[in-house]
């Protein structure tokens, strides 16, 4: 019950670990914005979150957070109906398009960049600036990279370019928003199970497993428990971290 009374935003919310994060943070009390590009399954996360505190109170929306439009759209939404923007916001939309560089086409590369590491500036900007107009801005804004940021992986030269930029995104809006009270964190993923990782062939996967000093993939819902605690106050004097969440995949 760390987030009792107040207001978060959770883009990609209508999946895996974007699901799973709104989850969490309504049990803890959290009133949740579940925004995806998608508002049908934005709304049926909606539907399997615990409101029952006095107060709370959660939302669908679509968003397209390429777009700096439709989040512009989506944070006037926001404050129409709560009347203050959200103090936490935890950027899950993302997308892969994956093939060789060798082969991959120019395409495949924008789009990626254009969701994950477009999207997570635009959407993090505007709840920042959102933030500093109301006042009294002290907030959590959670990006997630990946590990593959940090150590590459075959078949995801866009992905991976994406995610190692989410992370100096994240570094650098901590070091300019530490003065206005909002901390920034990325979250890197390790193997999680979830749709994205459904697209990624069988005998990868058993690979990918193999090299996991855990021994297996991870679930959406520890990824959760780590924004849980960057977006509550026990993580109050941590900013500009990074925090992998992968069963030891890659340590070191
Ligand atoms: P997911 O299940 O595919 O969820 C991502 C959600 O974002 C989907 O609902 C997707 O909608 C939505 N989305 C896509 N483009 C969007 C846009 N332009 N605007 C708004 N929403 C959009 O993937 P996930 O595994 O939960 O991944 C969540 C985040 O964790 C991503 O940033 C991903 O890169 C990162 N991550 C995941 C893993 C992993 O192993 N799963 C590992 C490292 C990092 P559609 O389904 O309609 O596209």
């Amino acid at each position: 019950m760390r987030l009792i009374s107040r207001l978060t935003l959770v883009t990609g919310g209508g999946s895996g670990i974007g699901r799973a994060v709104s989850q969490r943070l309504a049990s803890e009390g959290a009133s949740v914005v579940v925004a995806d590009i998608s508002e049908d399954s934005a709304n049926e996360t909606v539907g399997r979150l615990q409101s029952d505190l006095k107060g709370q109170s959660h939302m669908a929306a679509a968003v397209d957070v390429s777009s700096k439009e439709s989040v512009k759209k989506l944070l006037t939404r926001i404050q129409t109906r709560y009347f203050q923007p959200p103090s936490v916001c935890v950027n899950s939309a993302g997308i892969t398009q994956d093939d060789f560089l060798l082969n991959m086409e120019e395409e495949k590369f924008d789009r990626v960049i254009q969701v994950n590491l477009k999207g997570s500036f635009l959407v993090t900007q505007a709840v920042a600036q959102a933030l500093v107009a109301c006042g009294s801005p002290k907030g959590s804004i959670i990006t997630l990279g990946s590990i593959v940021g940090k150590v590459g992986n075959l078949g995801q030269a866009n992905y991976a370019a994406s995610k190692a930029g989410v992370e100096g995104l994240t570094r650098t809006a901590a070091k300019e928003l530490s003065r206005f009270g909002i901390r920034c964190n990325c979250v890197l993923p390790g193997f999680i199970t979830t749709p994205m990782t459904d697209e990624v062939p069988e005998k990868v996967l058993v690979k990918m497993k193999s090299l996991v000093p855990l021994g297996r993939m991870g679930d959406p819902a520890e990824v959760a428990d780590v924004c849980a605690f960057l977006a509550s106050d026990d993580s109050r004097y941590i900013t500009g971290t990074s925090i992998e969440v992968t069963g030891g995949l890659f340590m070191g």
